[in-house]
């Protein structure tokens, strides 16, 4: 058996079929690297979603009725299959969102497999409540909730899908799966995966398309009674109304600005290789990155100098080619968008140090989407660079004087996503991450993560915990049961 990474047209999965959107319709899907179209994404309609959700209606008690063991190991198939198509997979993702192969190598692909290996794990060691009285006892039971869907946004495509649909699948639920439409390539190849080893027909459907069309679809639909989102913030709101409107359960993992504070007692040379990461992986499309970097006074001046000649040393370029660690915007509207924030920030009078362009790259990769790693300074934090979300490889540096200011600078925005704060000081970076508004706070660290450990925002960065026992208990519902033996 093989996988196709390049078909025509991609499939959705439905009733364990791969199957042709029901209207035909269907979204070009492009490499951002080369600006080609190169293959097309179903725009499944209602008649698609109705064919999914009646084949998961009818499979959803089978697959609950199965030992939590077994469908852990239907898990451990899964993750075999992305194992074994490693390197398909990684290409497949580097062609969708203009990522490094590097890093779709290292990071993304191994990822997707781990996430289905830990919840097959979890799963034998989730327990519930037992309360003992007199003479009775109350316990809980948690049962699935039925069908639940997934929505996942282009920045880490399958990596994200596979973090919901892995805690759904495992926990008895069938699963109605929405990949981004701008990075659809990997979850057909899960897809064609799940054919491959003949996962259950009707416990997970993928299907492609629009937001604005399935995933309203989705939302609204009436045998779906959970969502689980990963994307912006403003998509995030309107998906929290719909759900509200029908009283669906819902967890959303939404934007960020987040902040790195740099003390002048910091690791300066450790310090600049992690923000350099930390703001610029994957062209800055990480939810995670940092993308206002707070600098005591008196270390800013070499802090600046080190971080400049660091980030210069990035190599940009053809996203397959292994050596490349600087790859293209994934789609064309996150291009547009950057660069009208970086324009905008030239005319708040930004003192751009490094980047703030477009970039031309010769040969294969000349019709690409990229721009340069931009660093900038000069700017308040009331103005809309260090206010908003920008997803991209822009960084403003800015100082503080007083463990009290930085905190505050950090706290300054309406998300509460993430944040890094380095110092050699213990007491200080622990007072300080203690302080910091946000769902994760790394010290002296980026990016680095125990997948027991809950994951969410504050603010508007989202709601609710998703994460170890946290996923599974999202995709549950709890009973408790009283019995009296007397
Ligand atoms: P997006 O909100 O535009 O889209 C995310 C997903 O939602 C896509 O699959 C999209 O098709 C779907 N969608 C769009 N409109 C919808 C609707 N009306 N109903 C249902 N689904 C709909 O986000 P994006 O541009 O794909 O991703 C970038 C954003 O995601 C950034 O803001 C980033 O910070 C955020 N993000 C957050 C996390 C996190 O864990 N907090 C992780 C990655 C990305």
């Amino acid at each position: 058996m093989s996988v196709n990474i390049q078909p025509e047209k991609l499939f959705n999965y439905i009733n364990g079929e791969l199957t042709a959107p029901r209207q035909n319709h269907y979204i070009e899907v492009c490499n951002p690297a080369t600006g080609e179209v190169y293959t097309q994404a179903p725009n499944s309609t209602l008649e698609d979603l109705n064919a999914a959700c009646a084949s998961a209606k009818k499979n959803q008690p089978m697959w609950a009725g199965l030992e939590a063991q077994e469908r852990a190991n239907w898990l451990r198939k899964l993750a075999d299959g992305i194992k074994k198509y490693g390197d398909e997979l990684a290409l497949a993702e580097c062609r969708d969102t203009g990522k490094p192969i590097s890093i779709a190598r290292s990071l993304d692909i191994p990822r997707c497999s781990a996430n289905f290996e830990f919840f097959a794990d979890a799963i034998t060691q989730y327990h519930t409540e037992c309360y003992p009285m007199q003479n009775a006892v109350n316990y809980t039971l948690r049962e699935p909730l039925g069908i639940v869907a997934c929505i996942s946004p282009w920045n880490l495509p399958l990596y994200l899908l596979t973090w919901k649909i892995a805690p759904a699948l495992v926990t008895g639920n069938c699963v109605i799966a929405k990949p981004s439409e701008i990075t659809p390539n990997t979850a057909n190849v899960l897809a064609q995966i799940c054919k491959e080893v003949d996962f259950p027909a009707g416990v997970l459907s993928i299907l492609h398309g629009q937001g604005s069309q399935i995933g309203d679809l989705i939302t609204e639909h009436p045998d779906i009674s959970a969502v689980s989102f990963t994307g912006g913030t403003a998509t995030g709101t309107h998906i929290s109304e719909r759900c509200a409107k029908k009283l669906k359960k819902v967890s959303l993992e939404l934007g960020g600005k987040n902040p790195a504070i740099v003390f002048s007692d910091c690791d300066l040379d450790k310090t600049v290789k992690t923000i350099v990461r930390s703001a610029f992986a994957n062209q800055g499309q990480v939810c995670l990155c940092n993308s206002r970097i707070y600098i005591e006074d008196e270390l800013y001046p070499d802090f600046r100098e080190k971080f400049i000649s660091e980030t210069q040393k990035l190599k940009i370029g053809d996203p397959e080619e292994i050596t490349t660690n600087f790859g293209a915007i994934t789609n064309l509207a996150q291009y547009d968008k950057i660069l009208s924030a970086i324009e905008q920030a030239k005319n708040n009078k930004a003192n751009i140090l490094l980047g703030g362009n477009k970039l031309y790259l010769d040969g294969r990769c000349s019709g690409g989407s990229f721009i340069e790693p931009t660093i900038m300074e000069n700017l308040s934090l009331d103005c809309e660079t260090n206010q908003n979300e920008i997803f991209g490889p822009v960084v403003t540096l800015n100082k503080f004087s007083s463990e009290e200011e930085a905190v505050k600078l950090a706290n300054g925005t309406k998300y509460g996503l993430a944040a890094t704060v380095f110092s050699n000081n213990i007491g200080k970076a622990h007072r300080v991450a203690a302080k910091i508004q946000s769902g994760v706070v790394w010290i002296n660290e980026w990016m680095q993560r125990d997948l027991r450990i809950h994951f969410g925002g504050m603010k508007q960065s989202g709601i609710g915990r998703e994460g170890g026992f946290n996923s599974l208990n999202f995709f549950t519902e709890t009973k408790n049961i009283y019995f009296n033996y007397e």
